[in-house]
C-alpha cells in the first residue's frame, strides 16, 4: 500500500513544498484516516488506501497542494459522518470547493446506454466542475478504481466498465491527458470484454520478439540519421494499448498478422523546426505514402493536441506510423488539462512556459485573453454547447437550455409539477419563478393545488415543453370558460323560447343536432356557442324551426364573468401629496386609467375623487378643492374601462371580439351585445386593462377586426361631482 511519504515524494519530485502546505497533507492524511477508521474496501484493505492512491495519481498529474489535499478527502463527505462545513473549517474554501464538487459528481449514476446521453453526461461532467480539477480528481478516483475492479463482482465490473468507456476515458481524451485516457480504456476492455481482450493480448505476446527486432531496427535507422544531421532527439518504439490495437482491428478489419501499426514510434525533439528537420529526415529514409501526413503543429486537434504524424513505407515494405513532436508538445499530449494547470501553478510570472500557453491559445483562438484560468473557461465553453446542467434535490441530473428558470426544470421533471408549480428553493434559498438557473444548482420546487400556469410564465420560459404546456393549459382554460358561457347562453334563450331543454337534449335529438353542427358531444357544442362559432339562433331554429324570431330576439346579452376584480375603493392606486392614508375613490364620468394624468377633487365626507385633468366636469368645479394626486408606481392590479363597438352581425364575429381581447391580455368582465338593425350589432364591453396604453392598443386592433365599423372608450353618464 502507498504511503504518505511516497505521495510527498512524488510531490518534492515537481514543486517546493511550504511547511504549511506540508501540514496541510499531513492533516488532511490524519483526518480522512479517522473518519474512513474501520472501513475496509471489497479487496480487504483498509478503505485508506483509496484515498492514497488517488492523492497519488494527482502527484503523478503533478497537480497542486489542494488538489493533492482533495484527493485525501475526496470520500469524506460522501461515505462518512464528516460534513462540508467540517471540511470548511478544518481545511478552508478551495479545498471544501473542490470536495463538494467532486461528491457532487459521485452522486450521479449514469445509467443509459445511448450515445447522446454518454455525451451529455460528459459535457455536465465539465460544465458542472467549476474547476477542472474537479475533473482531474474524479478521473483519479475512476482511475484507482479500476485498477482494483477485479475484486468487485462480475455485473458492477461490467457496469463500471461500460462507464468508463462511455464517460471517463473519453473525458480523459478530451481534455488531453492520454496517458489516464489509454490505461482507462484497457482496463475497461479487460472486464468488459475479457474475450477478445485474451485474444488480443494473447497475439501480442505471441510475436512480441519478432516485433521486437523489427522495432529497434526502425529505431536505430532513425537515430542514426538524426545524429549524422545533429538533432539531438529521443525516438522511442511501443506497443499501442491493447484497446488501440483491438479498435484498429476492429476498424481496418485487417489480419492481425499483417497490422504493423500496431507499433508507435515518436521522435522528440527539443524545438519545434527540428520537429520539420525530423519529418525531412525520415522522408528520404523511407517512401511517405500520400495523404497520411498530418500537420497537428500548424493545426492543433480539439483537446489541444500537437504532433506531425507521417505513415511511411518501412524496412519491409511495411506501412509505419511515426508521430514527431518537441518534449513540450509531448508533456501535453500526456497531461493535457493538467500540463497547463501545472503551469499556472509554477510561472505565475509568465516566463517559461510560453509555449504551452500559445498552444492553448491556438487551441482556444481567443486572442485578448491573458489570463490562464479564463482560458479554462473558454475550453470548457467550446466543449460544452448551450445546456446547462442543475440537480434535483435528490441528486438526478436535469439538462435544460440556457437561461432556464425554475418553471422550465418544474416542467422538465413532469407536467404537473410544472403546471402546480407555486414556490422555488435554489441552493435553499428562495428565489422568484424567473430566476435564472446556472449549472450546478440544486433545485426544488413546491407545488400548490392552487397554483395555476400564468400567461406571464410564457413570457420567461425558455424550454419547448414548459412552453406548449402551458399554452396547452392556458387553452384548455379558454375552452372550459367558452363552454360555461356557451352553456348558460343556451339554457336561457331555449327557456325564453319556451323550448324544454330537457326534451331538446334527448339522446336522439341530440345525435341530429351533433351531425347537423359536426360535433361530437354536449361540450363541444357548448364551446362552439360560447365563441360564437354556432349562433343560438341557428340552433334554436334547427331544434324547433316553427320559433319566430323577432330581430329584438336576435339581441343577446352574455354576462361573461371571467374575473372579478372590480373594487369599489382602490386606495393604493392613487397617492395624494400631503396625505398617507386618504380615501380615493375614481369618477365613473372619466375613469382613469393609470398612464393618463389625473387630479384630485375634494368631497365632503366622501374623501378625494380622482379624475382624469381634462374632464370637463373637473374644469366646473371650484379650484380651492382642487388636489395634487399621482399614480401609486408600485400599483399593479388592472383597472375597469368599457369599450363600444359597432359591427355588422354576423355570426362568429363575437368570437373574434373577444379572441381579439384576450390575447392583448385583457380581461373581459362583461359583454353586452344587441342588435341595432337588420345586419348591424353594437356592443359595450367592460374590461380591465393595466394602463390606459394597453387600452389604447386593444382599441387599434379591434378596429382591425373584419366586420367592426366602430370602437370607442366610453365612461357613465352619471355626474360624480
Ligand atoms: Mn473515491
Amino acid at each position: 500500500m502507498i504511503r504518505l511519504n511516497d505521495i510527498i515524494d512524488k510531490v518534492t519530485a515537481y514543486k517546493e513544498i511550504s511547511d504549511n502546505e506540508l501540514d496541510l497533507i499531513k492533516k488532511a492524511y490524519i483526518y480522512s484516516a479517522k473518519v474512513h477508521a474501520g472501513q475496509t474496501r471489497i479487496s480487504g484493505e483498509p478503505y485508506l488506501s483509496h484515498p492514497l492512491e488517488v492523492s497519488a495519481i494527482l502527484a503523478d498529474l503533478k497537480l497542486d497542494i489542494s488538489t493533492i489535499s482533495t484527493g485525501l478527502l475526496h470520500d469524506t463527505v460522501e461515505d462518512t459522518l464528516a460534513t462540508i462545513q467540517e471540511i470548511d473549517d478544518l481545511f478552508g474554501k478551495d479545498i471544501a470547493f473542490l470536495v463538494d464538487g467532486t461528491t457532487k459528481i459521485s452522486k450521479l449514476e449514469y445509467v443509459s446506454k445511448l450515445e447522446s446521453q454518454a455525451e451529455s453526461f460528459r459535457k455536465f461532467i465539465l460544465a458542472t466542475a467549476k474547476d477542472i480539477r474537479v475533473v482531474l480528481i474524479k478521473l483519479a478516483d475512476r482511475l484507482h478504481n479500476m485498477r482494483t475492479l477485479k475484486y468487485l463482482p462480475e455485473d458492477r465490473r461490467i457496469r463500471i466498465s461500460q462507464e468508463t468507456m462511455d464517460i471517463y476515458a473519453p473525458l480523459a481524451h478530451r481534455l488531453g491527458i492520454n496517458w489516464i485516457n489509454t490505461e482507462l480504456e484497457d482496463l475497461a476492455f479487460q472486464f468488459s470484454n475479457p474475450k477478445d481482450y485474451r485474444k488480443v493480448t494473447k497475439l501480442v505476446s505471441s510475436k512480441k520478439k519478432e516485433w521486437r527486432n523489427y522495432l529497434n531496427e526502425v529505431k536505430n535507422t532513425i537515430s542514426s540519421k538524426l545524429n549524422e544531421l545533429n538533432i539531438d532527439a529521443d525516438v522511442t518504439g511501443r506497443f499501442k494499448h491493447n484497446y488501440g490495437i483491438y479498435k484498429k482491428m476492429q476498424f481496418q478489419s485487417k489480419d492481425f498478422e499483417k497490422v504493423y501499426d500496431i507499433l508507435a514510434f515518436r521522435v522528440l525533439t527539443n524545438s519545434e523546426n527540428e520537429c520539420y528537420q525530423t519529418l525531412g529526415a525520415v522522408h528520404t529514409i523511407w517512401k511517405p505514402i500520400p495523404g497520411r501526413f498530418k500537420d497537428y503543429i500548424a493545426l492543433p486537434k480539439t483537446n489541444g493536441y500537437q504532433s506531425l504524424h507521417t505513415t511511411v513505407l518501412g524496412p519491409l515494405g511495411e506501412q509505419v506510423e511515426i508521430q514527431i513532436r518537441t518534449k513540450d508538445m509531448h508533456e501535453y499530449a500526456e497531461y493535457g488539462v493538467a500540463a497547463h494547470w501545472n503551469y499556472k501553478e509554477q510561472n505565475g510570472n509568465g516566463n517559461g512556459s510560453y509555449e504551452m500557453y500559445s498552444m492553448l491559445r491556438k487551441l482556444v483562438e481567443h486572442k485578448d485573453i491573458e489570463d490562464p484560468a479564463e482560458f479554462l473557461d473558454a475550453i470548457k465553453g467550446e466543449l460544452i454547447s448551450n445546456l446547462l446542467y442543475v440537480f434535483t434535490p435528490g441528486g438526478d441530473l436535469i439538462e435544460l437550455q440556457r437561461g432556464a428558470t425554475p418553471v422550465d426544470f418544474a416542467y422538465a421533471i413532469h407536467s404537473d409539477i410544472g403546471d402546480h408549480c407555486s414556490r422555488a428553493m435554489v441552493n435553499r434559498a428562495l428565489v422568484s419563478l424567473d430566476y435564472k438557473l446556472k449549472t450546478g444548482d440544486t433545485v426544488e420546487i413546491t407545488i400548490n393545488k392552487e397554483q395555476k400556469p400564468n400567461r406571464d410564465w410564457l413570457s420567461f420560459v425558455v424550454t419547448s415543453k414548459a412552453k406548449t404546456k402551458i399554452r396547452s393549459w392556458l387553452r384548455t382554460l379558454e375552452n372550459k370558460k367558452a363552454e360555461e358561457i356557451g352553456k348558460s347562453i343556451a339554457e336561457r334563450k331555449l327557456r325564453d323560447k319556451g323550448i324544454n331543454i330537457n326534451d331538446i337534449f334527448k339522446k336522439d335529438k341530440l345525435t341530429e343536432i351533433f351531425d347537423k353542427f359536426e360535433l361530437n358531444n354536449l361540450e363541444e357544442l357548448y364551446r362552439a356557442v360560447g365563441f360564437g362559432n354556432i349562433s343560438i339562433n341557428d340552433l334554436i331554429k334547427f331544434v324547433k324551426p316553427e320559433t319566430e324570431l323577432h330581430t329584438a330576439d336576435k339581441a343577446y346579452r352574455i354576462d361573461k364573468i371571467i374575473k372579478n376584480i372590480r373594487k369599489d375603493e382602490m386606495k393604493d392606486a392613487v397617492l395624494v401629496k400631503g396625505f398617507n392614508d386618504i380615501m380615493t375613490r375614481f369618477a365613473k364620468c372619466c375613469s382613469p386609467l393609470p398612464g393618463e394624468s389625473i387630479s384630485g377633487y375634494i368631497t365632503r365626507g366622501k374623501g378625494i375623487t380622482i379624475h382624469k385633468n381634462d374632464c370637463p366636469h373637473l374644469l366646473e368645479v371650484d379650484p380651492q378643492r382642487k388636489i395634487e394626486v399621482e399614480w401609486d408606481k408600485n400599483f399593479n392590479e388592472q383597472m375597469p374601462a368599457k369599450i363600444f363597438v359597432e359591427c355588422i352581425d354576423k355570426p362568429g364575429i363575437l368570437s373574434k371580439l373577444t379572441k381579439t381581447i384576450s390575447s392583448s391580455d385583457v380581461n373581459i368582465l362583461r359583454v353586452e351585445m344587441d342588435s341595432i338593425e337588420i345586419e348591424k350589432a353594437k356592443g359595450v364591453f367592460n374590461l380591465t386593462v393595466d394602463n390606459v396604453n394597453q387600452l389604447i392598443a386593444v382599441i387599434e386592433s379591434l378596429k382591425k377586426v373584419k366586420g367592426v365599423l366602430s370602437v370607442d372608450r366610453i365612461f357613465d353618464e352619471s355626474q360624480e361631482i
